[in-house]
């Protein structure tokens, strides 16, 4: 079936894979291979029933970050999709610390401090400069998946005793 072959779900790599703790490259031209990797990411996200994904997540390392934060428990799938390409947190306010999951690290919740409300700049798919304001979940999935953009993952927030508990977890359960 025809649309079968267009959707592209693709492995999210885990921790403590090396490619999660570095920096992504700016994106310095929205080509056909950006907006294929958008696509990517957007099916790769709602097949691991994802808020946010993160190009580093698949093995990109560009700065390209999706999200479809709900409003609610029956926010409907699409409403709130987003891309941003190059985002950068340019004002943030207020002081929030949730428990955090990531598609990355499996099984594992980790309370992160994060600004409660943000305000985001960034590229949309056609390279126009956009500006995206936000609390709540949206605030905190934005700078979660702008941190995987620096090599940055929850298990950063650990101390690093429980962080090396995590880590040789999911060594054993994923490799790398
Ligand atoms: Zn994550």
């Amino acid at each position: 079936m025809w649309y079968i072959e267009t959707m592209k779900v693709v492995e999210v790599i885990k921790y403590p894979n090396p490619l999660l703790t570095r920096p992504s490259l700016p994106v310095r031209e929205i080509d056909p291979s950006i907006n294929e990797l958008i696509d990517t990411m957007i099916e790769t996200m709602y097949a691991s029933k994802g808020i946010g994904l993160a190009a580093p997540q698949i093995g990109r390392l560009l700065r390209v970050i999706v999200l479809d934060v709900p409003e609610d428990e029956e926010g409907e799938q699409g409403k709130n999709l987003m891309a941003l390409i190059n985002p950068e947190v340019v004002e943030g306010r207020g002081k929030v610390e949730i428990e955090e999951g990531c598609l990355s690290v499996p099984e594992v919740k980790v309370k992160v401090p994060r600004y409660e409300e943000v305000v985001v700049k960034g590229l949309d798919r056609e390279g126009r400069e956009i500006f995206v304001e936000g609390g709540g979940l949206l605030a905190v999935a934005l700078q979660h998946e702008i941190d995987h953009l620096n090599g940055r993952l929850i298990v950063d927030y650990l101390s690093r005793i429980k962080k090396d508990i995590v880590r040789r977890k999911l060594k054993k359960l994923y490799g790398g």
